[in-house]
């Protein structure tokens, strides 16, 4: 089994881009197989090598290894060889028809009520009328005669799947300057590398049909190749991720503090019926079902991400996230503050105010109660008994209880309405620094 993602490095991957290639990655591992990283750079304008380092960097930060990296932009002479093979057998023919005489076409059928396909003008060309334009200086660009026929296959995701391929005008392979184009060149590497296993995007299904046929063309066999199309994702609304989520790169979800884990997990489950559980490729990959992702286009739900992020954090081993971490953090700190955070950089401030220096704010009317905690401070060593025998005494000698007695020790320990147990946070700030904050709080 051999499976490739194929990115065009011409922008930051996507979360659509990751759920192709996470189910490529997925698939691979569970059965075996092996995983290529396949750049589909021919389009030398757009690519950019910061691009395709980005990809590499965004697949080793989510746990996904390659086991064979690949950039179409070495390999134009294979592509080239190949049109040869097409040309001489007839199924790659020059065109010469301008964007402009195209469209003109198109509109006219339109207007005849036909559907705007190709009409293939330029495979009635005589020999001499094609010497006739090159003599003119006219570069033919080169479009794939498709068989008449439907092709069929059975798809991993979508089930018996075909595309006629008579309602698709033929697809222009190679450029007038001579670059061959992603239709092409995938099917190329497909037969050479010999991969088994095509897992992408439901927006390639015509594709599919397309690349089937120069497949067959090429003398490859199609029953070596196996497609999987994972439906479209949508927003939490409905809507095309496109819009708006689709834009979201991996880049920027990384540098926002989401965790690859909860992001592996959640896109992982997605469009199936299981509960998405946290978790890193290779753990996931074990349980890894394909034919478990539904013909139904699936919801991407940033509530939901957000919501495994938190799980992953709240059950983050210290050592695991520890060179993450803000210089000096220790084990207890972080077990104490964990339970806390959405995202990773929220720990920040939670450091300061336990290990650091902060300022709390001076709580009007409330400079009587703050002095009489300070005077019922107990002595240390502190520990888990602290905090409760604490607000224990502060209870029955002030009369207060509940939100009335808490708030303020809360906003005068740690500047916050709300955060981790201090239970737990009051022993790790430390009878000084409390003492300290709670005369500041008092206004004295
Ligand atoms: N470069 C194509 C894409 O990113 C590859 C599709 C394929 O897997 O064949 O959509």
């Amino acid at each position: 089994m051999k499976l490739r993602f194929a990115p065009s490095p011409t922008g930051l991957l996507h979360v659509g881009n990751l759920r192709a290639a996470l189910a490529n990655w997925l698939h691979a591992r569970r059965h075996g197989g092996s995983f290529i990283l396949r750049l589909d750079d021919t389009d030398l304008e757009r690519s950019k090598p910061e691009y395709a380092a980005a990809i590499e960097e965004d697949l080793r930060w989510l746990g996904m290894p390659w086991d064979e990296l690949v950039a179409q932009s070495t390999r134009l002479d294979r592509y080239a060889a190949a049109a040869e093979r097409l040309k001489a057998s007839g199924r790659l023919y020059p065109c010469f028809e301008t964007e402009e005489e195209l469209s003109y076409k198109r509109e006219r059928r339109r207007r005849e009520g036909k559907p705007p396909l190709y009409d293939r003008e330029a495979l009635k060309m005589t020999p001499e009328q094609i010497e006739r334009a090159l003599a003119n200086g006219k570069q033919p660009y080169w479009r794939f005669k498709l068989s008449m026929r439907s092709v069929a296959w059975r798809d991993l995701v979508l089930g018996e799947r075909s595309v006629k391929l008579s309602t698709i005008s033929d697809p222009v392979l190679v450029r007038a300057d001579g670059s061959p184009l992603y239709t092409f060149t995938s099917v190329v590497d497909d037969i050479e590398m010999g991969i088994t296993h095509v897992i992408r995007g439901e927006d390639h299904v015509t594709n599919t049909g397309i690349q089937l046929d120069i497949f067959e063309a090429l003398g490859g066999n199609p029953k070596t190749l196996t497609f999987g199309h994972l439906p479209l994702l949508t927003d939490q609304d409905g809507g095309p991720l496109s819009k708006r989520l689709g834009s979201i790169s991996l880049r920027h979800l990384r540098k926002d503090g989401i965790e690859p884990a909860a992001l592996v997990g959640y896109l992982a489950a997605l469009g199936t019926s299981a509960d998405p559980v946290p978790g890193m490729p290779a753990d996931l990959a074990p349980g890894w079902d394909i034919s478990r992702v539904s013909h139904a286009t699936a919801r991407f739900d940033t509530r939901q991400m957000l919501a495994l992020n938190r799980r992953v954090l709240h059950e983050a081993h210290f050592e695991t996230v520890r060179d993450r971490l803000p210089d000096g953090a220790d084990e207890a700190w972080w077990v104490a503050i964990r339970g806390n955070l959405d995202l990773m950089r929220e720990a920040r401030p939670w450091f300061d105010i336990v290990r650091g220096t902060i300022v709390p704010p001076v709580l009007e009317g409330e400079g009587d109660f703050l002095r009489a905690a300070l005077d019922a401070l107990p002595p240390e060593p502190w520990g888990a008994d602290t905090w409760p025998a604490w607000t224990n005494a502060l209870k029955a000698a002030t009369g207060r209880k509940g939100k009335a007695l808490f708030l303020p020790l809360r906003l005068a320990l740690t500047g916050e309405d709300h955060g981790p147990d201090l239970v737990t946070l009051l022993p790790l700030i430390g009878r000084e620094k409390a003492a300290l904050r709670l005369r500041i709080a008092a206004g004295a």
